[in-house]
């Protein structure tokens, strides 16, 4: 399979106002994708088209070369395997670290599936797989509101890994956090993407010069360039509308 994701002309008019105009962004499996851009460049709007939250006015989305995903209700899109976290955790902070994973999966699952994957302890080995991945094994069943603000983005993110995407969208996952806290996250991103392609809006310009392989620059509704952070810093077009040179 040649990408995991295709956004083909994608435009969003917004009343008039023209927020994508014609955005083609393809996504390979595996891989890690920074998406970067001015305010208002349409770095959520693009992924609030692929997650079904905002309808495209033209344009095709296409996931796993055949599933038109600009037909389908967001809770649809999640079931084929794109999973999102915002920005804002929207953990359940009474209960612990371990049902917020447990409960996390009936996103994707019906209620008999769940019980049943409980009675063959298949969803507890994929929330120890999954607690092993986000780094959380020794705070198993501490109150998820205990949790220091990286650990639980970290649980955000480990809650959408229960729904075993294909493609991980991540909205500013390092905003507010330590700088141990980025170093993990940028690692962490890297090591979702043996299984899963990820595709993160990011502004903090060191942390993606650090964990980038592949950047998209955004801006006024369009992709600017692509390529490597020093591809892209070296472009002029770049230069004058993102770097303000
Ligand atoms: P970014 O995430 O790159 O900062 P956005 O995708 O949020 O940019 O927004 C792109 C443009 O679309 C902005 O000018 C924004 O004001 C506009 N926009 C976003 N959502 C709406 C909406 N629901 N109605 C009207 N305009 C919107």
């Amino acid at each position: 399979m040649s990408q995991i994701l295709w956004c083909d002309n994608v435009m969003v008019d917004f009343d008039g106002f023209k927020a994508l105009q014609g955005v083609d962004l393809m996504i390979e499996p595996n891989e890690v994708r920074f998406l970067i851009g001015p305010n208002g460049a349409g770095k959520t709007t693009i992924l609030d088209v692929i997650c079904g939250k905002t309808k495209a006015t033209s344009g095709r989305v296409l996931f796993e070369e055949v599933v038109n995903l600009g037909s389908l209700q967001e809770h649809k899109i999640v079931q084929k395997g794109i999973a999102r976290k915002f920005q804002n955790p929207s953990i359940f902070s009474q209960l612990s670290v371990f049902e917020n994973l447990e409960l996390s999966i009936r996103q994707k699952r019906n209620l008999t599936s769940v019980l049943f994957a409980r009675m063959t302890g298949e969803t507890k080995n994929h929330i120890e797989k999954v607690l092993e991945q986000i780094g959380l094994q020794d705070f198993v069943y501490k109150q998820a509101g205990e949790l220091s603000h990286g650990q639980k983005q970290w649980l955000e993110i480990g809650m959408q890994l229960m729904q075993n995407p294909s493609l991980l969208l991540l909205d500013e996952p390092i905003a507010g956090m330590t700088g141990k806290e980025r170093e993990k996250t940028g690692e962490l991103m890297h090591e979702i993407s043996a299984s899963c392609s990820v595709l993160v809006v990011e502004h903090d310009m060191d942390f993606v010069r650090k964990y980038s392989k592949q950047v998209t620059v955004m801006h006024e509704g369009k992709i600017l360039c692509e390529g490597n952070m020093t591809d892209v810093q070296e472009n002029e077009h770049v230069q004058e509308v993102y770097l303000g040179r």
